[in-house]
């Protein structure tokens, strides 16, 4: 076991180099992680970028990890990826998602659109859209309050399989989400003829939008453009007021980022809530 931890404690530490029996040692890691209940959810709000009124949130996986503490996604999700472990993990993370969203919605706090990460082994899935129905059923959340975000690489992975994915999960009456969009190569005129309400800004233009003439040009350019084809567009990782007032100034629609507000357990939301309620 202190073997294992050593390997692990490792890959932790850089994660590039990363050896068959270390790889193994998270594997089985993780799958213990799931039936030890060690994966937690955190939260981060979504804005209106005009109002400032909180329009949606996105849950992003942690691992709460016994000896490492809590490790980011980006450190286990390929893991899980690679091994099918995102399949179980997955499902629990939008089990998980809404029904705190239910919770919020039944206390009155906060009704919005719940946004959920999708990976790629689970939108390859042939059962994906009744794994969705049936967690929207058991949790009861209307479906109109979820939203699945999917990478604009992965959809343009197989566009005609995409197509038809989504085509069965909006009939569910739920809404999709293109997330890190700009990084891909694919046209959003192209993209838009899959049936996609939102546009999520990838963080890499949103980043130097202030001092950089391209990003910001990028930047406007989405938003207009997403715009003319009536698509709603999330500007994601906004860490300052220079930043907010030129998505404001572009019309942009919701934002996301350090600026509002970092990612949170459910319990520290609901004390936020709480208090903008009192306020
Ligand atoms: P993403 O979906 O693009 O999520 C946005 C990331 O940006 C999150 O990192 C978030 O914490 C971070 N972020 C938000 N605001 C700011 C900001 O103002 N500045 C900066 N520098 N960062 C900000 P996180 O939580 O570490 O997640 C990383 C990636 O892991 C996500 O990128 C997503 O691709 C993946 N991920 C997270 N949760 C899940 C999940 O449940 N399932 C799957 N398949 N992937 C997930
Ligand atoms: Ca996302
Ligand atoms: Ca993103
Ligand atoms: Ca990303």
């Amino acid at each position: 076991a202190k073997e294992d931890g050593r390997n692990l404690y490792r890959f932790f530490d850089r994660q590039m180099s990363l050896h068959m029996s270390e790889r193994l040692a998270l594997e089985s890691e993780l799958r213990r992680a799931l039936e030890r209940n060690e994966f937690i959810v955190y939260y981060q709000p979504q804005l209106d970028v005009h109002s400032g009124e909180i329009t949606g949130m996105e849950a992003l996986l942690r691992w709460n990890h016994p000896e490492h503490g809590l490790v980011p996604p980006d450190r286990f999700i390929p893991i899980a990826e690679d091994s099918g472990l995102i399949l179980p993990i997955g499902a629990w993370v939008l089990r998980a998602a809404c029904a705190q969203a239910r919770t919020w919605r039944d206390s009155g706090l906060l009704d919005v659109q719940m946004a959920v990460n999708l990976s790629a082994r689970q939108f390859d899935q042939q059962d994906l859209p009744e794994l969705v129905a049936s967690v929207i059923d058991g949790t009861g959340l209307p479906p109109d309050r979820l939203e699945l975000e999917l990478t604009e690489s992965l959809v343009m992975r197989d566009p005609e399989r995409s197509s038809e994915t989504l085509s069965r999960c909006k009939a569910l009456g739920l809404k999709i989400a293109v997330d890190d969009f700009g990084t891909g190569y694919s046209s959003l005129a192209y993209l838009r003829r899959f049936p996609i309400d939102r546009l999520k800004i990838d963080r890499s233009f949103i980043k130097d939008v202030v001092d950089e003439p391209d990003d910001a040009a990028i930047a406007q350019t989405i938003i207009a453009m997403a715009h003319s084809l009536r698509l709603t567009v999330v500007a994601e990782g906004v860490e300052d007021e220079a930043q907010l007032r030129l998505l404001q100034r572009w019309d942009c629609d919701i934002y996301q980022g350090f600026l509002s507000s970092r990612p949170q357990p459910a319990d520290a939301i609901t004390s936020l809530l709480l208090g903008m309620k009192a306020a």
